[in-house]
């Protein structure tokens, strides 16, 4: 059942508060990657869900605050898992990528609250060298009517005239983008933009964090700064090799340059096709105290035995209210997703 359909029921039945006491579990990690301003342009839906206002976050922080949860670091979320221990519900804020807005606009509402966070980074944003494609196809599709290139010899075609078409179009590109390997990937994101004179760099430099706000937050007690691969290419469809190099590289990386260590991380793309057994055991093995994922849920006990694949609560721009929250924390978004299994790991 789609999630559209499963919010429609709770708000007409409070279904969800039933699923509270089985599933909200010790607590929950919650999944962001930009805080930005609200407008109203015409936007991308998925683009656009990534895109939290700094107001729902202080409402959010200030909401949790005075329902009885307590606001973590990873750190102490691995703490809570290996100790067993804990009464209140705890809340681990995450942000992926590193993007800039999280210096700009989250940091401040975090140090005002006093309030820990992680970011969560592939270190080709702040090297200011990473494609961030998505960005690139939402102004394809939004620019043109209709959007045209030539890859490996065959011709592709999508009209983007109306909102519906250009939605339809960001799809089937990014389908297209998401399922290649490195090689493939960077051949067929310069046939896509290439074309447009599109300069593929722009929003990294627009966009991402840089390594003096990175270094800056890390100084602070509140940031924990993860690691996040190099490239932000999808894992699964890597060899062994490409995959142990994007995990290790960027925590070296950021190890060197803010001096501490790095002992969080996050797969990129990271639902069921995009990080898989293969990559939660390299993980595993790499050291690393926690990795999550993007697999919809809350934290339960057994997790202890899962520290490399915790699942997460996504927040979205789009669903900025604490309905929509409730619905999550309460475990009834994550139970119906994954047929009424807590752990899901596969
Ligand atoms: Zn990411």
């Amino acid at each position: 059942m789609n999630q559209e359909r499963l919010f429609r029921i709770a708000r007409r039945t409070g279904i969800h508060k039933a699923f509270r006491p089985f599933y909200s579990g010790m607590g929950s990690i919650l999944m962001f990657h930009r805080i930005a301003k609200r407008d109203n342009s015409l936007r991308i839906e998925k683009n656009r869900r990534n895109e939290v206002s700094p107001e729902f976050l202080e409402l959010l922080i200030n909401y949790l605050l005075t329902n009885a949860y307590e606001i973590v670091s990873l750190d102490e979320v691995y703490e809570i898992l290996v100790s067993r221990g804990k009464k209140k519900k705890f809340i681990a804020f995450t942000f992926d990528d590193g993007y800039g807005d999280v210096y700009s606009l989250a940091y401040p509402i975090f140090k005002k609250y006093g309030v820990p966070f992680t970011v969560y980074v592939s270190t080709k944003y702040p090297d200011k060298k990473a494609v961030l494609w998505w960005y690139l196809l939402e102004d394809l599709v939004l620019k043109n009517d209709a959007v045209g290139f030539m890859h490996d010899k065959k011709s592709h075609h999508f009209d983007s005239a109306t909102a519906e078409q250009k939605e339809a179009a960001f799809h089937s590109i990014r389908t297209m983008i998401i399922k290649q390997g490195t090689d493939a990937l960077e051949r067929l994101l310069k046939d896509i933009f290439e074309p447009y004179g599109m300069n593929v760099f722009e929003y990294s430099h627009k966009l991402a964090l840089d390594w003096n706000q990175l270094t800056i937050m890390s100084e602070d007690p509140l940031v924990t700064i993860g690691a996040h691969t190099v490239n932000h290419y999808t894992l699964s469809k890597l060899d062994i090799e490409q995959v142990e190099y994007e995990i290790n590289k960027s925590r070296e990386v950021i190890e060197s340059r803010i001096g501490k260590k790095v002992e969080h991380f996050s797969y990129p793309f990271g639902s069921r096709g995009e990080a898989g057994k293969r990559e939660f055991d390299l993980v595993k093995n790499a050291g690393f105290k926690t990795a999550t994922t993007t697999r919809i849920g809350n934290i339960f006990p057994e997790h202890r035995n899962h520290l490399e694949c915790l699942p997460r609560i996504p927040i979205s721009g789009n669903r900025e209210d604490m309905f929509s929250l409730e619905s999550f924390l309460s475990g009834y978004i994550p139970a119906l997703s994954h047929k009424f299994r807590k752990v899901v790991t596969g």
